[in-house]
Parts: C-alpha cells; structure tokens; sequence
C-alpha cells in the first residue's frame, strides 16, 4: 500500500504519532510544531493503512472552520467524501447528539438554542418574576454564575446552599432559569454540553452505542477543556476507547470560561497507559519570531516544558511601534498593509490581532478610508446583528410559538403598540399560570376585562401575524419561508423607513439572510444529523423529524455563538487574540501591547491571571509566519475614555537583540539610548524652551526627560520619560511642563 502521500511530509516525530499502536496517545508540543496536521494525517492513517472505517472515528476541533478545513484535507488524502466522519466543536457534537435523541434528553423536538444576548433576557424575566432587583442580581453575573456551574456539571439540586443566604437565592434563581427553558424549549450553550452529558449518563445503551461506535476519539487544542467537556471526553472513550489528543500548555487561554489546563497532565492518571510525544520543530515562523515567543513564555512558572526550534532562516527582526494613540497605531497598521499589498501579496494574509473586540472599530474605520476591504472575524458577526436576529427571531416563532426568547425580542419589533405595560401584563400572567408568553398573550387577549382594549387589539394582531406566518410557510421551501418571514414580519418596511446608510445595511444584510437561507443544504445537514448508524437501525433519525427550518436556525445559532467569519475572501482578516488560535499569517500585527490593555487590566495583580495573558501573548506572536509587528499607543481612547498607558511588560520580555524599534522610544525598563537621541535629532527644531534630555516636571506625573517632539505650535507633541509611569507622549499646550 502506498502510504507516502500520509507520511512523507511529516518528520520523525509527527510519524511515530500518526503511525502509534492503538493505545492513548498525548502529543505535547509547542505552537506551530504541527499538532493539527498529526490529527489530519492520523485520520487518514487509521482510514487506509488500518482499515478503519471514517464512521468509527470522531474529530473534536476548536472551531467549526477548523473542523470544515480538516475535514476537507482528510477528503483531499482519502479522495473519499468524509461525510460519515464526526468532526466539529464540542457545542456542535453535543448538538447533533441532542437533535437526534431529543427524548432521551428530555428536550422538546423543535428545541432552539440561545445566545449570550438570549440568555440574559432569560434571566432578566426570572429576575422579574422572583421580584429580585437586577441592580442586586446583576443579569451578567447570573448568567455567569449559571454557566459556571453548567461548566461544572452542576444542577441546583447539587448547590447545597447551607446557611449562605445569598447563594440560597442564587440557588433559586438558577432553578427557575431552569424551569423556564425547559417550559420554553431554549437551551443555552453551556447546558447543550451538560445536557449531552447527562444524556450518555442516564440512557447507558445510548452510551454502550457510541462507544462501540467511535473508537477512535481525537482533539485537537486539547488544553482548553472545560470540566464538562473533558467529562463528555472520558465516558464516551470508556474502557475501550483510544483517545489521540493534541495540546500545548502554553496555549491554553480560556480559563476564565472554565478551561482547565491540569487535563493534561491528568490524562496520564485517567489512562496509565498513555504515551506521549513530543514534537519541537516549527514550521511555521522565522527564527527570530520564534525566539522572540520563546523568551515571553519562558517568564511564566509550570510549564510542561517544550523548547522550540526551527531550521528556518532568522528572518526579520520583531518591529515595534511606539504610537501616539489609537488613531496613530491604526494608520500605521493600514500604511503597512497597503505596501504588503503592493508589493504583490494578498491581503487575506495579514491579520491585526488586538485583546479586546472593541479595539477593532479604529481600525475598520482606517480600512473602510482606505478602501481596503476586511472581515472582523470574532466581533459582530452576521447572524448576530440585531436585525438578522429579529427576522431569525420570527422564524422561532413559526418553529416554536412557546420560544419566550424570541417572542420578547419581536412582539414590539418594529413597533406595533405594544409597550412595556402589556408586556409585563403578559409575562405576570405566564409566570402566575406557569405558560409560555405565548399562550399568555393568547389568554390576555381574551380575558378583555383585565386587558387595556387598545393593547389587547395590538396584542392579537401579532398573534394573528404570527399564526398566519407559520401556516403561510408550511408548504414553502426554507428560501421562501425566510423571505416570506422577513416581509411579512414587516421588518422591510421598518428599515426602508428608517432611511441612511445603516439602515440599508440592514436592508442588504436581510436580504442576505434569505439567499443564505436558499443556499442552505438542509440534506447535508439533516443526512449529518441522521448519520448513517447502518449497524443500529434502531437510532436512525427520521429525516421527516428535522424540518428544515429548525435545522438552518440550528446552525444560525452555532455559527454566531462561537464567531465564524463567512468564507475567506482577499481581505484583511481582524480578530481577537483568543480567536486567532490555530490559525498562521505571513504578516501579523499585534496592537494595544499596553499594561492594562494587555495584559488586562483584571489580570495585572493575580499572578495566575497573569500567566495566562502571556499564554495569549504568546499564541498571538506565534501566528506570525514571516513578519511581526508590534504595537502599542502612549494615549488609548476606549470605552468612551481617554487612558494613558505604559508599553506592556511582555514587550520588555522581548530580548532587544530581536527587536527593532520603528520610532524612537524608551520603555519604562530601557534607559535612554544615544541612538535614539540621534534619530530624534534629525527632525524639526525642538519647540521653544525645550531640548532633548532636559530634566521637567509634570504636575501629576513627576519628574521626567525629554525624550522626543514632533510638531510645532498648538500641535507639538513631546515624549517625556518619566521616572515613576515611563514614557509618554503628552501635548505640549496642556501639559505644563516646568524645566527644571
Ligand atoms: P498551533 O499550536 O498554532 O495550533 P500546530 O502545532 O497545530 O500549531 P500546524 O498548524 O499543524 O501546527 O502546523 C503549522 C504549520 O507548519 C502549518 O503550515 C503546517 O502545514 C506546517 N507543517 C507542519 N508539519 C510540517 C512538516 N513536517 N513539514 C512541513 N511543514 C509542516
Ligand atoms: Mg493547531
């Protein structure tokens, strides 16, 4: 058999993990090593060396785009179709197991999935109906508190609340969370996981199936499990299993959403049989980026240890830019990109990486002047703008008329007289009959004594409308139910009202959802979800019972939660430094390298914490295949305020011999360098009174030397070192400097 096509591109270690007996197997390796394309090839291997059928095998990914692109290389190996391979997220696993056992889950069949936004209307109304004030109970850290135990497996039954009063309350408000979803056939993220677990639990002959089925179970990025997942993980590999499990635990960067790194080294306790490889050569970065990632890590305690070599070409030197604020760092960025650009690349192959989403808006607006197209991927995504969530909203409703969630978000929307009054009325009336909002609006409606006459008229013509809907889209194809839905709804209307150029955006994004809706393969999706259990007839999904509609708004609900971009086009790709994992550029800038910025400003006294935003500092160098670029802004307006920041530390983690600074500049750790002086020199005359390395006074500052300026007038600026905060850049007209 010729197996080359899966072994010659792999080194020795790569080889010994894909070609490893079936036993569990750990490989532990650095960022770039080649982990995923073990799994890749390790799939292949088990496939036509071993004879395995690709039905037996079960992938876990990261990302749903992580899963499609491996599920394409296995496909391009095998030159089969992989459909019968489970390969996807552990949400999109944990879904598909629920769609197809439904009843065993104790779930409704038309069951929908709620987002963050969802959920916390959710909560808002069980707030209400327990009459909690939510200046108290705070609806976010409910949510986060719900999702913690979900994380944890654990139910409010489990909560023994003892004498602590306000965990007793939590308790409760947990409780009736609970009671709510399951009146209203909603389930949140973190309960699809729970739920899926329970479901294996309670139902042993459905586990007893699986087990048989999938013998072989791999992960990729490993380190980021949560409690329930890795719980999922070890039921369903039980005793005769062979788990093939990739990791690295610099790269685990979501503790704060209940990840827990310790997985593993406790891999090895769970399976003493485990044997674990090692791989240390990068393919992906030059030798300077390499080492330059190397020398932030190796400041964190604990580690596993992996060193990392290449045996590529040194490469560019790290640059750093020293901007003045945010608008600066962005035009440098945008000038940057548009000489990669013309210099023959494609766009697609540069990424700015920043800590925080909101970052993302100053660089969209330089792109947008520029008229460099790019694609956010990880913000606001498509199918969560509020718009396409008002149209997907009405589509639940014709789905399923108790979905509470749905029927809050669009009772009013576009306005149609029904004001916060009647919608309390409504929701007093289902929490005292324990109904949904739906048949409470229906008995409101009806019981006119009780119910303003005018609201009650408003009331009845939406449950009209909506009835009216889910009979007209019956017998029509998804295409046309969304398009019916969207116009019927009378959202076209409202927007082509509302006039400007974000209403028609609007306008465009709706009429993007129905030709998203049109090109949605329902059989692919409904055939993935029936599977093709040929050797246990008994689990075969009906397709008649997956309507086509429940499957798009499914998958609408997946694709938004976990943050995929649309297809990659030729343009600049912008994302967190979380959603970057796993993915490589040629060209990467890293922007907002500023203490409190990053690392963030709730990790700076918590050591752990700490650690952790080196860990995503790391992963972000990491993507940098060629060129790295750095950045970082004395003046950082965000959230509505103007901050002065310090260069983050993990810059002074970057030895200086691997550095390049691209303005002049001095870190709160580096001293004055004559060189810089020089580079300073050989600009404009220093602004009146002031000379490079005077000694000055800042009223709230300290003392400091002049460092730098630029401009002249009104307009001059001037970087002063400052012996407490460091370096920065203030206007000279407001900063009053006394020389002293
Ligand atoms: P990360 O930790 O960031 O997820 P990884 O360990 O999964 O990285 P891969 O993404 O699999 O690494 O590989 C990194 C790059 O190196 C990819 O471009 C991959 O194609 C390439 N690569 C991996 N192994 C080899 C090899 N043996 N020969 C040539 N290129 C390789
Ligand atoms: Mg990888």
């Amino acid at each position: 058999m010729d197996v080359s096509s899966i072994l010659d591109s792999l080194n020795d270690a790569q080889r010994q993990a894909v070609t490893a007996e079936h036993k569990p197997l750990l490989v532990l390796a650095g960022a770039g090593s080649g982990k995923t394309r073990v799994l890749v090839h390790r799939i292949a291997w088990l496939v036509q060396v071993e004879g395995l059928n690709l039905h037996n095998i079960i992938a876990v990914t990261f990302t749903n785009k992580a899963a499609a692109e491996m599920r394409g290389r296995v496909e391009e190996m095998l030159e089969v179709p992989a459909a019968p391979l489970w390969i996807g997220t552990f949400h999109g696993l944990a879904h598909r197991l629920l769609r197809r056992h439904w009843q065993e889950a104790d779930l409704m069949q038309s069951f929908q999935i709620m987002d963050a936004d969802d959920q916390k209307r959710m909560v808002k109304r069980v707030l209400r109906e327990m009459d909690l004030d939510e200046n108290q109970w705070p609806p976010r850290e409910v949510c986060w508190y719900i999702n913690n135990k979900k994380e944890e497996g654990i139910r409010p039954k489990h909560i023994v609340a003892g004498e602590d009063e306000l965990e007793a309350i939590r308790v409760r408000i947990y409780q009736a969370y609970e009671d709510a979803c399951a009146r209203t056939g909603l389930i949140d993220f973190a309960e699809m996981l729970l739920r899926a677990h329970e479901l294996w639990l309670n139902n042993p002959h459905l586990l007893a199936h699986y087990q048989r089925r999938f013998q072989h179970v791999l992960v990729d990025e490993f380190q980021d499990t949560n409690t329930i997942q890795y719980a999922w993980l070890r039921l369903l590999i039980g005793k005769t299993g062979t788990p093939f499990v990739v990791g690295d635990d610099d790269q685990s960067i979501y503790r704060w959403r209940g990840a827990k790194v310790e997985h593993l080294q406790r891999l090895a306790t769970h399976f003493p049989e485990l044997q674990t490889v090692r791989l240390e050569q990068n393919y992906r970065s030059t030798g300077n980026i390499l080492k330059a990632a190397n020398a932030v890590i190796d400041n964190n305690t604990g580690r596993l240890g992996k060193e990392l070599w290449t045996d590529g070409h040194d490469g560019d030197l790290i640059q750093i830019f020293s901007a003045y604020n945010e608008r600066e760092e962005a035009e440098f960025v945008v000038t940057r990109i548009r000489q990669w650009q013309n210099d023959g690349n494609e766009r697609k192959e540069s990424a700015i990486l920043y800590r925080s989403n909101a970052q993302s808006r100053v660089f969209e607006e330089m792109l947008i002047q520029g008229g460099i197209p790019y694609r956010v991927y990880g913000g606001l995504r498509f199918f969560e703008r509020a718009e396409i969530k008002d149209a997907l909203a009405y589509l639940r409703l014709c789905a399923n008329q108790n979905d509470d969630a749905a029927f809050e978000r669009v009772v009013n929307t576009p306005t149609r007289g029904i004001g916060a009054r009647s919608v309390t009325m409504v929701r007093e009336y289902a929490q005292a009959n324990s109904c949904s909002l739906w048949h409470a609006a229906a008995a409101c409606v009806a019981d006119e004594l009780n119910f303003p006459r005018r609201a009650a008229k408003a009331l009845h013509v939406f449950l009209v409308l909506i009835n009216e809907m889910s009979k007209a889209v019956e017998k029509l194809d998804l295409g046309e139910q969304v398009e019916h839905v969207v116009f019927s709804s009378g959202l076209i209307e409202h927007f082509k009202k509302e006039k400007g150029e974000k209403a028609e955006a609007r306008l465009e994004n709706l009429d993007e959802l129905i030709s998203a809706a049109s090109g949605f393969d329902v059989d692919e999706v409904v055939n993935a979800m029936q599977s093709d259990d040929y050797e246990d007839p008994e689990l075969q999904l009906d397709p008649e019972e997956v309507s086509p509609l429940v499957a798009f708004l499914a998958h609408a609900a997946l694709e938004a939660g976990e943050g995929q971009a649309d297809a990659w086009e030729d343009c600049v790709q912008l994302m967190t430094l979380h959603s970057a994992k796993g993915l490589e550029f040629p060209l990467v800038f890293m922007c907002g390298l500023e203490d409190g910025l990053f690392p963030h400003q709730r990790s700076i006294n918590d050591s752990a914490g700490l650690e952790e935003e080196r860990r995503l500092c790391y992963v972000g160098m990491t993507r940098a295949k060629e060129h790295l670029y750095i950045s970082h802004a004395e003046r950082r307006r965000l959230y509505g305020q103007d901050n002065y920041a310090q260069a983050s530390r993990f810059l002074s983690e970057i030895p200086t011999q691997l550095v390049h600074h691209i303005r002049p500049q001095v870190s709160v750790s580096r001293p004055v360098m004559p060189t810089l002086r020089r580079a300073a020199l050989v600009r404009e005359p220093a602004p009146e009174g002031l000379s490079l390395g005077q000694a000055v006074m800042h009223k709230k500052f300290g003392p400091g030397v002049v460092m730098n300026y630029e401009g002249q007038g009104s307009h001059a600026r001037v970087q002063v070192n400052f012996q407490d905060v460091g370096a920065k850049w203030l206007v000279l007209a407001y900063a009053n400097l006394q020389v002293i």
